[in-house]
C-alpha cells in the first residue's frame, strides 16, 4: 500500500476544501484551530499500472498550511503526526509532499522518532526527490529542442543549486544530459564551493548574474513571492522550469518567447478515478500529480519498500536511472510544453 502526505497551497484554499469535504468542525475555525486540528485520511484509492500491476493507496491531509510555516513547533507536530496515522494505517511506502519534506530535514524531525506509543519506521517514508530530479532533467531535456534551444550549447543556471533537488540535477545535467554551461545559484557559498568541486566545474552565480545569461533555468528553491524579475532582460527564447513549492513563476514571466513549464509533474497513462489531486491543484487531476507522490506509487508497484529518497544530497544517478525506468515502465511520462503553454497577449 502506498500514501501520500499532502497539504493545502493557502489556508484560505484549506478552508475552502474542508467545507467541499465536509469537515465543517475546521472549515470555519481561524488558524488557531487548524493549528491543533488532526491530520485527515481523505481518500482511499487502486491503481493499474500500464504492465498490469494494481496497488492500493491513501491520501493523507497533514492539515499544514504554509501560513504555519513560522509556527515551528505547529509545523513539525503537523508533519510527525501525519507520519503516525500513515504507520498507524498500515502503509507500506508514504511520500512526503509539498512543504513537509522540508520541514522534516530542515526542522531535523529525524530526532523525533517516537509519537506516543509509535516509533516511527523511516524505511515506510520517501521525500520523493529522486523522481522529482529525474523528471525535472527529462523536461529540460525533452522540451528544449521544441523551442529551438541546442542543449550541448545551452547555458542552464539551477537557482536551488545545493539544495537536495537541485544538486541531483546539476549532477545529472553535466554528467548525463551534456550541456554547455552551468551556473550555479543559493544563497550560501560554502555549499556552493563543495558542490563546484564534487562536480569539478560549474560556475557561482547571484540569481541577478545567472539570469540575462541562462538559456534555461531550473527553480528548485521556494522563491520569496515578493520576488522581481526583469523580463527584458532574460535571453529569448528562454525555458524556465519551475520545480518549486508553490508553483506562481507562470503569473510573472509567460510569454513573448519565455516557456514556463511546470516542473516536477508527471502523467499517467490512464484516469485513476482519484479526487486528491484536485485538492493538490493539478490542472488535470485524474491523470497528474507531483512526481514525489508518484516516487511512492512507483515504490509500491515494484515492491521496493525502503526511504528510497531520504535526507539531503545523497541523490545518486543510479538511483535516478532506476526510479526513471521504473516510472516509464509503470506509465508516467513527464509534462511537456506542447500541453500548457499559454502566451500572453501581447
Ligand atoms: P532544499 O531545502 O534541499 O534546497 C533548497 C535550495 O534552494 C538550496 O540550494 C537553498 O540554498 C536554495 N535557496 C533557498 N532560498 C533561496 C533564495 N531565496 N535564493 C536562492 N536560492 C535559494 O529543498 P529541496 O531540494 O528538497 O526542494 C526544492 C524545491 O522543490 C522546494 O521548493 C520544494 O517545495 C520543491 N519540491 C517540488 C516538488 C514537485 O514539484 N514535484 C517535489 C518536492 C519538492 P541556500 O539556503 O544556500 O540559498
Amino acid at each position: 500500500m502506498f500514501g501520500l502526505i499532502g497539504h493545502s497551497t493557502s489556508f484560505e484554499d484549506a478552508k475552502r476544501k474542508a467545507s467541499l469535504l465536509g469537515f465543517d468542525h475546521i472549515a470555519d475555525g481561524d488558524l488557531d484551530v487548524w493549528c491543533t486540528a488532526p491530520p485527515q485520511l481523505v481518500e482511499n484509492v487502486e491503481v493499474k499500472s500500464a504492465v498490469g500491476i494494481t496497488i492500493e493507496g491513501s491520501y493523507i491531509d497533514s492539515c499544514f498550511v504554509p501560513e504555519m510555516l513560522s509556527r515551528f513547533k505547529t509545523a513539525r507536530r503537523k508533519v510527525l503526526n501525519a507520519m503516525e496515522l500513515a504507520q498507524k494505517k498500515g502503509i507500506n511506502i508514504t511520500a512526503l509532499g509539498g512543504f513537509t519534506s522540508i520541514i522534516f530535514e530542515n526542522f531535523n524531525l529525524l530526532q523525533h522518532k517516537q509519537i506516543r506509543n509509535t516509533s516511527l519506521q523511516w524505511e515506510r517514508f520517501t521525500t520523493g526527490n529522486t523522481h522529482t530530479a529525474w523528471v525535472i532533467c527529462r523536461q529540460l531535456e525533452i522540451n528544449a529542442s521544441k523551442i529551438g534551444i541546442d542543449l550541448n550549447k545551452a547555458s542552464v543556471a539551477v537557482v536551488g543549486a545545493t539544495g537536495d533537488i537541485g544538486s541531483a540535477v546539476c549532477r545529472w545535467l553535466t554528467q548525463k544530459t551534456g550541456i554547455g554551461e552551468l551556473f550555479m545559484v543559493a544563497r550560501q557559498q560554502e555549499p556552493l564551493l563543495a558542490l563546484q568541486k564534487e562536480l569539478e566545474g560549474g560556475h557561482i552565480k547571484t540569481l541577478d548574474e545567472a539570469l540575462p545569461l541562462a538559456d534555461i533555468v531550473v527553480w528548485v528553491a521556494s522563491m520569496p513571492k515578493t520576488m522581481e524579475i526583469d523580463i527584458s532582460k532574460l535571453r529569448k527564447p528562454c525555458l524556465m522550469i519551475d520545480g518549486g513549492y508553490p508553483k506562481n513563476l507562470d503569473e510573472k514571466f509567460q510569454g513573448n518567447d519565455i516557456h514556463v513549464l511546470k516542473g516536477g509533474i508527471v502523467q499517467f497513462f490512464n484516469d485513476i478515478g482519484w479526487n486528491m489531486m484536485e485538492l493538490a491543484e493539478m490542472e488535470n487531476p485524474q491523470r497528474e500529480m507531483f512526481a514525489c507522490f508518484a516516487e511512492a506509487m512507483i515504490l509500491e508497484f515494484e515492491k521496493c519498500h525502503t526511504n528510497f529518497s531520504w535526507g539531503r544530497n545523497n541523490i545518486t544517478l543510479e538511483k535516478m536511472e532506476f526510479i526513471g525506468a521504473a516510472s516509464e515502465k509503470h506509465g508516467f511520462s513527464a509534462i511537456g510544453l506542447d500541453k500548457q503553454v499559454k502566451p500572453l497577449p501581447v
